[in-house]
């Protein structure tokens, strides 16, 4: 488990009347806590005094009151990439982790804050209408957008508010993402029905090498074994895919370890995405991660802007990470993530919304 010890809190105005917020200090009692209008001030301040703007950022928490309405349709909908259906909510802007890869370096740059919103009620407010209104469709809520859903579950405790609002719902799941193997919090709650909680791997050499700071291989699959044993439901992200050499024989291990250590049939689906960037983001990533070997292969602009590794590099490790997956499962659900629809077609030869078992999974 990460120690997160912040160098400051910082509540904003409207922030301060929540339990959560009431909840987070009584865990740093020696840590300093300001009262600020709003935190675009701090991060001028930071911008004088550091050098790594992003990574002293990630040391300042600040606690606040969300205004805007917290349901949100997954981003992945833009120009030629499928999009898997599915809806953010976000509680939490940055992370303790520190990836290489991390998009959040770019996206953040401007507001490079550790900031937690507290006001759990009105999401919960939000959401409940929402769903009741909507009998018909199927919600697929998840946190880890903009931060890892459960890298600060021991210090800020959004599951203890969302896991048992979810149990009462019948048509929306909570899917919470991670690479922790922080899991506790999420093993005092009595049957969590409507809960999928997943697990983004990758080979431990790229864990040492490109994900700083997280929890190893055998420890987020421990987390995921006493998660499935306690009923979540689980499912695992490979993405970003890295290709380096030797990648084939790494991701064949990584498979064999998924599958000695949970059953595929207590896996709900397999998602794999291959390493992806925006233009800016490189310069950021060879500035703030010297050893970094993403930047070893070619990359190409596809439609969204974003640049990724040769269509036909992206289908054979598509393909060859399907093989190794379908030794052991053939009914497994696996999807592409953020991928175009070439490639939708090209690997798994149908679009998302044209199979029957795939309209279903997404539906669900
Ligand atoms: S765990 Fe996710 S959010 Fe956190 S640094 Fe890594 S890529 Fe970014």
């Amino acid at each position: 488990m990460i120690l997160f010890r912040p160098d400051n809190i910082y509540i904003e105005d409207g922030a301060e009347d929540f339990s959560l917020t009431r909840d987070i200090l009584s865990r740093f009692p020696e840590t300093p806590v300001h009262r600020v209008e709003e935190s675009l001030s701090i991060t001028e301040e930071i911008k004088k005094t550091s050098l790594d703007i992003f990574g002293k950022g990630k040391k300042q928490l600040v606690l606040s009151r969300f205004k805007g309405s917290f349901l949100k349709k997954c981003p992945g909908i833009s120009p030629g990439i499928v999009c898997c259906n599915y809806y953010v909510v976000n509680l939490m802007k940055n992370c303790v982790y520190d990836c290489s890869y991390c998009f959040l370096q770019g996206f953040l740059e401007n507001n490079p804050l550790m900031v937690a919103y507290v006001n759990v009620e009105d999401l919960l407010e939000e959401l409940a209408p929402m769903f009741h209104n909507h009998p018909d469709r199927k919600f697929r809520v998840g946190t880890g957008e903009l931060t890892d859903s459960l890298a600060l579950e021991d210090v800020i405790p959004y599951s203890d508010r969302l896991i048992p609002f979810f149990n009462k719902q019948e048509n929306a799941v909570l899917e919470l993402k991670t690479k922790s193997a922080n899991v506790d919090q999420l093993l005092k709650q009595e049957n969590p029905k409507n809960v999928i909680v997943s697990w983004s791997l990758n080979p431990p050499e790229i864990i040492e090498r490109e994900e700083k700071g997280t929890p190893q291989l055998h420890q987020r699959l421990e987390a995921a074994r006493l998660c499935q044993e306690k009923g979540y439901r689980v499912g695992f992200h490979f993405d970003p895919i890295i290709l380096y050499p030797g990648w084939e024989r790494a991701y064949k291990d990584l498979v064999e370890e998924v599958f000695f250590t949970i059953p595929s049939s207590k896996i709900e689906w397999i998602s794999l995405g291959s390493f992806r960037y925006r233009s800016r983001l490189k310069q950021i990533i060879k500035e703030r991660h010297e050893t970094t070997h993403l930047f070893n292969s070619e990359h190409v602009s596809s439609k969204d802007g974003k640049f990724r590794y040769l269509r036909s590099l992206r289908n054979n490790a598509y393909e060859t990470l399907s093989g190794y997956i379908k030794k052991h499962s053939t009914d497994l659900n696996v999807y592409l993530c953020m991928e175009t629809k070439e490639v939708w077609e090209g690997v798994t030869g149908k679009m998302p919304r044209s199979d029957k078992k795939l309209d279903q999974f997404f539906d669900m």
